[in-house]
């Protein structure tokens, strides 16, 4: 079996994303593009409350990527459930969480798969 190359992997990562998410009660489109929603240019992803969006940076590699996402639905998730604040405690919480949810991920496939087996709600 030949191996993919990095920006192989890459481009699958970015092709096979969710084109849309579920947080709580509301629905966040997921985009690649860089953010035009902020002045700050070397963000890697950003939440947009307003329309409900969630931008993803091209290029990133696929470990970057999956943390920016975490990261971006960690602030969603915050926006959602009532606990935004906007500041650099939810920066830093963000930050921490997304690394250390990536680490579980990445360290335990059999509990993804667990859960993932035991936890889906029913159609
Ligand atoms: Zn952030």
């Amino acid at each position: 079996m030949q191996r993919q190359s990095e920006q192989e992997l890459i481009d699958e990562a970015y092709e096979n994303l969710p084109q849309k998410i579920r947080i709580g009660y509301m629905t966040w489109a997921i985009e690649v593009s860089e953010s035009a929603d902020s002045s700050v240019n070397k963000e890697f992803g950003h939440m947009n409350q307003l329309s409900q969006k969630i931008r993803l940076r091209p290029d990133q590699t696929p470990q970057s990527l999956a943390n920016t996402f975490i990261h971006e639905c960690l602030h969603a998730i915050h926006w959602v459930y009532g606990l935004w604040r906007g500041d650099p405690d939810e920066e830093q919480f963000a930050n921490q969480t997304a690394n250390g949810l990536c680490a579980l991920f990445q360290d335990n496939p059999e509990f993804e798969t667990w859960f993932l087996k035991y936890n889906r709600l029913s159609d």
